[in-house]
């Protein structure tokens, strides 16, 4: 079954046309990003050229992909907007909240029992929203999504950061937070800047060892983690062409650790044979007949310096393999310099565990090089040195590389099959030992390695690398072990050495036919019931804000000064309050807790105004709250940058704070407290912060009049019965307006209906 079939039938029927207009819009020959953004404008954006790197832009998305730790507070919302179904084809999927122990068939019946409530939730919003559900156990959402979904051409947004997987099928994917989500599934515009570009030129062809996950890996080390932000990185040559649909999807999901926007691909022979073997020759034949819009035109390729804002060439036949870290994704060492690298730095030689698999790395390409490591390593009769374990990215991929032998492989090397789930590659593993906080040496084939990333151990020191570098290094168990040139001695005594691993770009005997935990939405017209238990602590339904009553803000007390950095972790904490993410209410407790009070230079501990007593910041938004004050928020320089996370913006809106006045914003968060309702200024004379008072009740005066471009009035009654007025600067422009009237985004959505 190809999903959403006629959505992608559409959109190649129309692509032709559209592409002859953006060519007379912009009068140049155009690169393979610059054809699927300027064909995904949101219509009221208008046919125009923007400039990369400075104009805003509002596009139409043709999907939403959302995980369950994510979805929880998206859905939430979108529910509010009084919508039948989503605006564009959306799916779900259970993958965040399985945490690896005890290999997989123990893990999956701990996850089903612990996460009941989340899972049972998601599920019957996306039956009554026709949603597509991916139940625990089916996979992770980026192999999920270039499995069944991504199509050539096609931009899509998941509330997720690794998103930009799909690219390697030829798709804009873009990582975002949840308010986007709901911008896409409610119909709304989904707001860009638009991207920089760099290309990226692969000439000659892998060998032996090397992989495509070598070719990314250099890439972070040249560009390091920062390099490719607010850019598209678009790959293309004879080298791009020779690497398989899978490889290009591992280049693309580990985009992320340099900061991209996304990664791409031109569409080629080897995402139509992807394709095809996935069942979706229709999507193929159509991407075929599409292909010179699939792909930057010639002028391009023939002189990329002038067309790309940064422009790299890699000879892939003189690549080597590398391995990352560690602590960061972008310190890149050649496998044949790991020796002295490691000396230099004092990094622990010794390999506890090698971990193969996540939505990075588990094709079946990645499944069965490494299994003809580990096969390779039997047939010399070497032991495994280090613990082995393998993370299947989806049941798809679970079920052929059982039915093809590979499992058993690792498993009689020592391999351990954790659930078809992030698991490790996100701290989601429960290891043994890990509390004791020892200095170990892992080695993955994950993307990020951040400390704590892998088992919350901050001495742990996790390296990247390929899967079948892993599984070398984890049978030798040194971080120094270089196959392509290094013996080992086998249980015998003898000298043996690695033959270079062989795999297969795709199963010779198919993807066979599975139950692969999709779940079809019932499309009971609406009729079903959204399953929240009355006491459950991790979700709540939300209600709609209240309607601007039209009058203006009087005697608000101040609620924080908030001194210096203030980013979305200072405003809504992450760690522990993640598992509240579904329920407003209970996150809300971590309002502002990360913020210096500008008066006693303390994190948490504020002046209730009323009581005359120092407390924490929710305790006092919520006493103000209870007798029935709106508050004010002060903050300096770029406030609230950092995550898209929404939540730091719902919170103050739910704990009745009126409005945000800072010197500066980041831009998301801005947006983000505009669509919940809450006011915000900046400041027009930044020296005004000065004047704020910690018993300052405020006064914000002739709303009615509010329009774009036009200032507002703000009055600071000092504690000593004088007053100061100052002015503030808003961004607000006639439909934010209508937002802050209604009481936020999703009222007036609902309000449009
Ligand atoms: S496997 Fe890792 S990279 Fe992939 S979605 Fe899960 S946490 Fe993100």
């Amino acid at each position: 079954m190809i999903f959403d079939f006629e959505v992608i039938k559409t959109f190649y029927g129309e692509l032709a046309g559209k592409i002859s207009v953006i060519r007379q819009t912009l009068g140049h020959p155009l690169t393979v990003s610059e054809k699927i953004l300027y064909s995904h404008l949101y219509e009221k954006s208008g046919n125009k050229t923007f400039r990369r790197g400075i104009d805003y832009v509002d596009f139409a998305p043709d999907r939403v992909a959302m995980q369950d730790a994510t979805a929880q507070m998206a859905l939430l919302q979108f529910m509010m907007a009084g919508k039948d179904q989503t605006s564009v084809p959306a799916s779900v999927h259970c993958d965040h909240l399985i945490m690896a122990k005890e290999g997989a068939t123990a893990d999956m019946k701990t996850a089903v029992y612990t996460n009941k409530e989340v899972y049972d939730f998601l599920s019957s919003v996306c039956n009554k929203y026709d949603i597509g559900f991916w139940k625990p156990g089916a996979g992770i959402i980026h192999q999920i999504i270039l499995e069944n979904y991504a199509f050539p051409g096609g931009m899509m947004i998941g509330t997720d950061s690794h998103t930009p997987n799909a690219g390697g099928l030829g798709m804009i994917a873009i990582g975002v937070g949840g308010a986007d989500a709901v911008d896409v599934m409610t119909g709304m515009g989904w707001e860009l800047k638009l991207p920089k570009l760099v290309g990226i030129k692969l000439t000659g062809k892998l060998n032996g060892w090397t992989s495509p996950k070598d070719i990314i890996l250099k890439v972070a080390g040249l560009l390091t983690v920062s390099g490719g932000t607010g850019c598209v990185v678009e790959y293309f040559g004879d080298g791009a062409e020779s690497i398989s649909c899978t490889g290009k999807a591992t280049i693309c999901n580990m985009g992320a650790e340099i900061g991209a926007t996304c990664s791409i691909f031109s569409f080629d022979d080897a995402m139509s044979r992807y394709l095809i073997a996935t069942g979706r020759k229709e999507v193929s034949d159509l991407a075929t007949a599409n292909r010179d819009h699939l792909t930057s035109d010639p002028e391009v390729l023939a002189e990329p310096k002038k067309y790309y804002d940064t422009f790299i060439e890699i000879n892939l036949s003189e690549l080597e393999p590398y391995i990352n870290g560690p602590f960061t994704p972008d310190l890149a060492t050649p496998i044949s310099q790991m020796k002295i690298a490691a000396k230099k730095n004092n990094w622990p030689e010794d390999v506890e565990v090698g971990l193969i698999g996540s939505c990075t790395n588990s094709s079946y390409e990645d499944i069965s090089r490494a299994a003809s490591v580990a096969r390779d390593a039997m047939r010399l009769k070497l032991k495994t040195k280090s613990e082995f374990k393998i993370t299947p990215g989806s049941e798809q991929i679970r079920f052929i590389a059982e039915r093809d032998g590979f499992l058993d492989t690792f498993t009689k090397i020592g391999g351990e099959i954790f659930a078809n789930a992030c698991g490790p590659c996100i701290g989601q593993w429960d290891r043994k030992g890990a509390e004791k906080n020892l200095v170990n040496t892992v080695i993955h084939s994950f993307n990020r390695n951040f400390a704590k990333r892998t088992d919350g151990n901050p001495n742990t020191y996790a390296f990247v690398a390929s899967p079948e570098v892993v599984t070398a290094i984890a049978i030798s168990g040194k971080l120094t072990f270089n196959p392509l040139t290094d013996t080992l001695l086998n249980t015998d005594g003898k000298e043996v050495k690695f033959s270079e691993p062989a795999g297969m770009e795709l199963p010779p005997r198919g993807f066979g036919n599975i139950d692969s935990g999709f779940q079809k939405p019932d499309k009971s017209g609406g009729k079903s019931e959204i399953k929240i238990a009355a006491d459950s602590d991790r979700l709540q339904i939300l209600e709609p804000f209240n309607e601007w009553d039209g009058k203006d803000f009087r005697g608000l007390p101040l609620l924080i000064k908030a001194k210096g950095k203030c980013t979305t972790d200072h405003i809504s904490m992450a760690g522990f309050w993640l598992k509240y993410r579904g329920h407003l209410q209970n996150i809300s407790n971590n309002y502002m807790i990360g913020a210096v009070n500008f008066f006693n230079e303390k994190t948490n501990l504020i002046l209730n105004q009323n009581s005359g007593q120092y407390d924490t910041v929710p305790s006092v938004a919520r006493a103000y709250k209870e007798s029935g004050l709106g508050s004010v928020v002060i903050g300096e320089e770029n406030f609230g940058e950092g995550s898209s996370r929404e939540h730091a913006a719902m919170e103050p809106r739910y704990l009745n704070v009126k409005a945000v006045i800072v010197k500066s914003f980041a831009r998301i968060h801005e947006t983000n407290l505009k669509k919940q309702g809450v006011l915000t200024l900046t400041f027009s004379d930044k020296a005004d912060y000065n004047k704020i008072q910690e018993t300052d009740k405020i006064d914000i005066v002739d709303l009615n009049q509010m329009a774009p471009g036009k200032q507002v009035k703000v009055v600071l009654n000092h504690s000593d019965g004088k007053s100061e007025t100052i002015t503030a600067n808003h961004s607000y422009n006639e439909a934010q307006i209508e937002w802050f009237k209604a009481g936020s985004a999703l009222n007036l959505i609902r309000k449009l209906k």
